[in-house]
């Protein structure tokens, strides 16, 4: 604070010097040179200089010694022997000049200040406003965490009664009741999920630092993990040029590109082998990644809404899952400055891409 303060000082010091400096220069030729010429309109320069230096009224002030310049030098030169009528006229013009240059200034700095208390004002407001968002969507998380954590008690229960009931009671019961049970049972399955995602959504990057991440051995660890599900679909996945060292949440890092290829594996075409291609690449100052696959690609009116939680467009008979993956996704690329969009073409198949900052 001090230093800047000391700064702001010694730049004043050199505005001021330099404009005292220039004034006496104007002064000096304005004595030397014929007073036929309006030379004193010059001082005009002084006054459009003023706009740069500190203080409300300084284009004021330096208004008045310009004049008093002017003055003093067609006095000084208004000798009887050297008598021109032109002189008193140039003056006032020179005066003139001045003077209107003082109230442009004037009002130009006047406006242009309001502007800067505006802008400072809108700043301010965009500040706190964020303030109040982080805060709710602090709040919001915390809130689905507790609900999702409690929730799962009574599912629990229910869970454990359905499952006594399907082994103890089931020679009691008719196919009808036999079949209740069994939907039950899944029901409480599919919650145990949902609540399972709702509750890794609210903790996504909530106490992760940023690491130095290498993406190929990362992408070499996934395949690993995902190797069962590679097999099982028989699935060509080729991997491009992926950057060695970039700063991420590596957890979520890890996840996001494991959803996505994991969607890439399941939303493949009945009957056709999943070719899946990942790579990067970077564009002023982000990371660009990408995968892409062959399968039954997104609709252009879905492309936005998969992102949002708990949306699916097929029904879980045809494709398992929670409608989840995708929100965490966007959610780990925000967390990352980032942002996700996906292109597709229906039949051919879908490029996920998300850049995060390089
Ligand atoms: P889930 O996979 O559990 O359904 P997601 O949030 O991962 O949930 O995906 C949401 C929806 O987006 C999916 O139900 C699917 O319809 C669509 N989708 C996601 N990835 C792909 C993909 N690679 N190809 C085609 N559709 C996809």
């Amino acid at each position: 604070m001090e230093a800047r303060r000391t700064s702001n000082r010694a730049q004043n010091i050199i505005l001021f010097s330099v404009a005292i400096l220039f004034t006496l220069v104007i002064f000096f030729i304005d004595l030397n040179v014929p007073q036929s010429i309006a030379f004193g309109a010059v001082y005009s320069m002084i006054i459009l200089y003023s706009w740069l230096l500190p203080g409300k009224n300084t284009m004021i002030y330096a208004g008045i010694v310009c004049t008093v310049l002017v003055i003093t030098s067609l006095v000084k030169s208004n000798s009887p022997e050297n008598h021109n009528s032109l002189e008193g006229v140039n003056a006032i013009i020179s005066i003139i000049v001045i003077w209107i240059c003082v109230t442009l200034v004037a009002a130009a700095k006047r406006g242009y200040e309001g502007l800067e208390k505006v802008l400072e004002k809108l700043e301010d407001k965009v500040f706190e406003r964020t303030k109040d968002l982080e805060l709710k969507n602090k709040e919001l998380e915390q809130f689905t965490y507790i609900a999702s954590h409690d929730l799962q008690e009574p599912l629990r229960t229910v869970t454990s009664f359905a499952e006594l009931l399907a082994t103890n009671y089931s020679q009691h019961l008719d196919e009808n009741g036999k079949k209740g049970i069994q939907y039950m049972l899944k029901a409480t399955e599919r919650m145990k999920n949902l609540i399972k995602g709702l509750l890794d959504y609210s903790r996504i990057g909530s106490d992760t630092a940023m690491k130095n991440v290498d993406c190929n051995m990362m992408l070499t660890e996934i395949m690993e993990d995902l190797a069962t599900a590679i097999n099982a679909n028989q699935a060509d996945i080729t991997i491009g040029n992926l950057p060695k060292d970039i700063k991420a949440h590596d957890l979520e890092l890890r996840q996001l590109f494991q959803n996505l290829i994991t969607n890439a594996l399941k939303f493949k075409k009945d009957g056709v082998q999943p070719k899946i291609h990942i790579s990067s690449s970077e564009k002023n100052n982000y990371r660009l990644f990408s995968v892409k696959d062959n399968g039954i690609g997104i609709a252009k009116e879905h492309r936005k809404k998969i992102f949002k939680i708990f949306q699916r467009l097929h029904t879980a008979s045809k494709f398992s899952g929670t409608g989840i993956g995708l929100a965490h996704c966007q959610k780990i690329v925000e967390l990352h400055r980032g942002k996700i969009w996906v292109e597709s073409e229906v039949g051919i198949g879908s490029t996920f891409y998300f850049s995060i900052p390089a």
